[in-house]
């Protein structure tokens, strides 16, 4: 069964988490406040929303409530990232995946219920470093 995602932000990594849940079949809506970053997925998903995700109305009307999981994929704006899941969180989204800048960023997500926190550029750095040691002891 196709679960429908919403993917808010379209930069590096909002785009490659939408463009891989494509490619996997679910069913995915994108919002981003940039009309040129929308126009680049209008194609691919199911449903391309220009607006800003720290207004409540915008989400509650694209009926956000229902999609089963929320990935919020806003980086350097650190207050719309906290705001946009702080809304999600209210309006009772089930599942919220959020991208965080730093520690900081981290522990305030937590508090208010982030259900999954990623630093993208850090778990990748952390994989690489376990992928290049265990490529070196293979070579042994
Ligand atoms: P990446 O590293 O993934 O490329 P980034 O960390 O540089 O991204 P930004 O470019 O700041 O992050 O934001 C990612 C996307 O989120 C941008 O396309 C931006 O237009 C969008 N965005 C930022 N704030 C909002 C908002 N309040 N509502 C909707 N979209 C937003």
């Amino acid at each position: 069964m196709k679960k429908e995602f919403a993917v808010i932000g379209l930069g590096r990594f909002g785009g490659s988490i939408c463009r891989e849940l494509i490619e996997l079949g679910m069913e995915v809506m994108v919002i981003d406040k940039n009309e040129e970053k929308i126009n680049e997925f209008a194609n691919i998903v199911s449903h391309a929303v220009v607006g800003n995700s720290v207004d409540e109305n915008v989400l509650k009307s694209l009926g956000i409530r229902n999609f089963e999981h929320v990935i919020v994929a806003i980086g350097l704006d650190i207050q719309a990232s906290i705001l946009t899941t702080l809304i999600l969180k209210e309006l009772g989204v089930k599942k919220i995946t959020v991208k965080a800048q730093n520690d900081y960023h981290e522990k305030v997500l937590k508090k208010i219920g982030a259900d999954h926190i990623v630093h993208p550029e850090r778990d990748m750095g952390k994989r690489i470093a376990h992928h290049v040691v265990s490529n070196n002891v293979l070579d042994y």
